[in-house]
């Protein structure tokens, strides 16, 4: 279950960066090197601020190197739920930030020449019409606010055309969404922020923050890190210095992926022919993709309770043959798990002390473009542009019930959603 994914295993001449020794003084000290970390510190190093990313593995070893590579616009509920806290002119920042995070991931690629197989095209399908109905108003929402990227596939005949299964009524082909490689995508930021300035170092588990207007980080094995502004980037692998605000507002929730060994350029063009990505509408969602080298990458089955129920693999494959009953015979190359952070509204939860600790969390498995954008967000923050990170972090984010025990509250809660999603009410 803990096992690295497919991206570690193909990148096997990735960068790694050194433990830290002694003291080291710095802007801007980050805890967390995914993406949210790098995009923050890369902002920095743009800006010419000195920044310290301290990762306690590897970089990418969260959610950002093990995700399903799905690179979504927007935030990762109906706008609805944002909008309803905020006035309309702050509506239409915090609007205008969720749309320009795949904008974001673009630039970057074009600007630091990253080669990470970004692929556009993306299927928001559903599997019965109470879906379609949810789907349709997202499309009305979404253009009344000038995204022009959907085109309604409401047929068979025009789903044909995308995907080659019977398992949908319907989906909306979105232009503006896709897919890439996660891990190099993350390297080539990486890459980018150290040529500009920004220092990362792996193996360097921050055990302890001694705030004050200069805070001290204390890392394992005797390094530290002083510098008068923190950002908390560790999501739901936060370790040992959450905001105790933060904590009872995030959930870890596993999901798993298999992927194939490469398919026939024939199979790929009988079930993906455009290559677009998919994602179904169930509350615990099938999200799928082919990878740059044909293979299936298929993703599901979340775990809300956290237990580990042992092999993945035969409930996975079950899940994408339903879809496709043609891959009934492709081989499994690799099996892995990660942990989402989810919160109770859905909407990424960002906030500040009054010292000067920043943070975000939260992206509740929407995070390859958002976790960037938020990085960015906060990092533009300190830099001196709050308007869209104030923006969103005036949202309330209510704690989950449980204290503690929130996780099996939320299994329960989310018992019934699967429920629902099975019997297609
Ligand atoms: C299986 C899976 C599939 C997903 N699929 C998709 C998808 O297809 N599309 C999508 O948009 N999103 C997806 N997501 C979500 C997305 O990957 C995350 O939202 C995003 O990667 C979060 O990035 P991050 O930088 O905030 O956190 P992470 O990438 O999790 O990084 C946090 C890092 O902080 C480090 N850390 C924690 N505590 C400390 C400490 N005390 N000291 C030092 N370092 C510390 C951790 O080691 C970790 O590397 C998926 C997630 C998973 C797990």
């Amino acid at each position: 279950m803990t096992s690295g994914s497919i991206y570690e295993s193909e990148y096997g001449d990735r960068p790694t960066y050194p433990h830290p020794v002694g003291q080291i003084d710095a802007d801007v000290a980050i805890i967390g090197g995914g993406l949210t970390g790098i995009s923050a510190a890369l902002t920095l190093a743009e800006a010419g601020i000195k920044a310290v990313v301290l990762e306690a593995g590897a970089i990418g070893a969260g959610g950002s190197g093990r995700n399903g590579g799905h690179l979504c616009q927007g935030w990762p509920n109906d706008f609805d739920k944002v909008s309803r806290q905020l006035g309309e002119a702050e509506a239409d920042i915090a609007w205008q930030a969720g749309i320009e995070a795949v904008d974001l991931v673009k630039q970057r690629i074009a600007q630091y020449s990253i080669k990470c197989d970004l692929t556009f095209g993306y299927l928001h399908a559903a599997l019965h019409k109470r879906q379609m109905r949810g789907l349709d108003a997202m499309q009305a929402e979404w253009e009344a606010r000038g995204y022009d990227h959907f085109t309604r596939l409401g047929d068979s005949s025009a789903l044909s055309e995308h995907i080659g299964s019977d398992a949908y009524v319907g989906a909306l082909h979105d232009t503006g969404c896709g897919h890439i490689q996660p891990l190099k995508y993350l390297h080539g930021l990486a890459r980018a922020a150290t040529l500009l300035g920004a220092r990362i170092f792996e193996a360097a588990p921050v055990k302890k923050i001694l705030r004050g207007p200069r805070k001290t980080l204390l890392i394992e094995g005797g390094a530290s890190v002083n510098a008068p502004i923190v950002m908390l980037c560790g999501n739901a692998y936060l370790a040992d210095v959450g905001l105790p605000e933060m904590r009872r507002r995030l959930a870890p929730v596993t999901s798993s992926i298999l992927a194939t060994r490469p398919l026939s350029d024939n199979m790929v063009k009988q079930i993906l022919p455009t290559g677009a990505a998919v994602a179904d509408e169930n509350a615990a969602l099938n999200y799928y993709r082919i990878d740059g080298r044909n293979r299936m990458i298929f993703g599901g089955r979340a775990s809300y309770t956290n237990v580990d129920f042992g092999d993945v693999e035969p409930d996975l494959r079950r899940r994408m043959t339903d879809v496709f009953p043609l891959l009934e015979n492709a081989e499994t190359e690799q099996v892995w798990s990660g942990k989402i952070g989810i919160t109770v509204n859905r909407i990424p939860h960002f906030g500040r002390t009054d010292d000067d600790v920043y943070f975000v969390q939260g992206f509740s498995g929407h995070g390859v473009a958002l976790s960037g954008q938020s990085g960015t967000m906060m990092a533009k923050a300190v830099i001196g542009d709050a308007s869209q990170f104030d923006v969103m972090s005036k949202l309330t984010h209510m704690p989950f019930p449980g204290g503690p025990l929130r996780t099996p509250a939320l299994a329960l809660g989310m018992a019934w959603f699967k429920l629902r999603d099975r019997l297609k009410l």
